[in-house]
């Protein structure tokens, strides 16, 4: 399998260079013949070639099985492209699946859970991927700006069939979060063709929250979940709390999956505030990998793959137990120990 590896910006490099070495721990003990390509996007692209994505970027991408994109500080961005919306958008990736988990030994502040947020990609709230050409939000006058929110029945009928056939091999429960009280037409079609998906999974159990209530409900309860299909913004929002109500935003896996591609990419962004001190918790990044992994044993059938990510979420597991992790999960290890300890304990079995 080729990777392309984009370690990106702030704790980026820090996070990825833990991720190369527990690719390559894997690659050796599941004998998974791993082709790391190291390359550059965003600010590091910008400086040395004048873009933040290359054209030949794109076509080393292409020709990659799957890429490990590093987190983008897309604030700092004025009219270059932003690699995150660009990779997703130009790939197709339209299933952003955002597992959350409570760990053994590390308090879960409100109870345990075990969830995934299946969240939109492709279109919704974000100005930069819902137009042919140019943005879908719009300075009308100095004081006046109008932000548009596409939905599409196409991307509607995807996400819910990832939501469902993924349900099916979980909890088999799917609740859809919107706002359709406010937003009638479109989170109204979102909710019917969800609901229309569904019923070829008649084993699924089907609910709906309204996005506001459903901060409350995952908060008080958030073991009665098990997959949560929501629409982009909205799925980005709830997976930060999600992740965080695990034990930290640095726990969260992400697998950015279309039909013929995957990115596999941190939840959380380029944490300036701790980019560069050695303390960036580097499981995020990680999980994705394994997450990456997984797909492509899945897609080509080789359990190798998957056995492999199954071995990651284990070693997270016993290293949270052990303490053996950063101290934004209670441990005293910088990010490059973490790293270290994680790949030996993968090498070990
Ligand atoms: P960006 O603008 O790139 O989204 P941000 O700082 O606004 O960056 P995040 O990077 O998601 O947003 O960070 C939110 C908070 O979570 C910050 O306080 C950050 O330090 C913390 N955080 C994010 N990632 C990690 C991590 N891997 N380990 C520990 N803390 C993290």
């Amino acid at each position: 399998m080729k990777i392309v590896i984009l370690p990106g910006d702030g704790i980026g490099s820090e996070t990825m260079a833990c991720t190369v070495e527990a690719l390559q721990a894997l690659s050796q003990r599941f004998k998974l013949d791993l082709e790391l390509q190291h390359d550059i996007a965003g600010h590091a692209s910008l400086q040395a070639h004048g873009t933040t994505v290359t054209p030949a970027l794109v076509e080393k991408v292409r020709a990659a099985d799957g890429l490990m994109l590093g987190p983008m500080a897309t604030y700092e961005f004025k009219d270059e492209i932003n690699p995150s919306m660009f990779f997703r958008k130009t790939l197709d990736l339209h299933a952003n699946i955002r597992p959350a988990r409570s760990y053994p030994g590390m308090e879960a502040r409100f109870g345990a859970l075990d969830l995934v947020v299946v969240r939109e990609n492709t279109e919704g709230f974000y100005a930069d991927r819902n137009v042919e050409s140019g943005s879908s939000e719009m300075l009308i006058t100095p004081d006046v700006v109008i932000s548009l929110r596409r939905i599409t029945r196409h991307c509607c009928e995807r996400i819910a069939r990832s939501a469902f056939e993924l349900a099916m091999t979980r909890k088999k429960h799917v609740s859809i979060v919107h706002k359709a009280n406010v937003l009638k037409i479109g989170d109204g079609m979102f909710i019917d063709i969800c609901r229309e998906v569904g019923r070829e999974f008649p084993q699924v159990l089907v609910d709906d929250f309204i996005v506001d209530a459903m901060m409350a409900h995952v908060v008080r309860a958030p073991q009665r979940f098990d997959v949560i299909v929501t629409t982009n913004m909205f799925g980005d929002i709830l997976s930060d709390l999600t992740a965080e109500l695990s034990g930290s935003l640095g726990l969260g896996g992400s697998l950015n999956a279309g039909a013929n591609y995957a990115m596999g990419q941190a939840i959380h962004g380029s944490a300036p505030d701790i980019a560069g001190k050695n303390i960036a918790n580097p499981f995020s990044s990680i999980l994705s990998a394994g997450m990456l992994l997984a797909w492509h044993g899945q897609r080509k059938g080789l359990p190798a793959f998957i056995e492999a990510n199954a071995a990651i979420e284990q070693a997270v597991a016993t290293a949270v137990e052990a303490r053996q992790v950063t101290r934004d999960c209670g441990g005293s290890l910088g990010t490059r120990e973490t790293g270290q300890a994680f790949a030996a304990r993968l090498l070990a079995g």
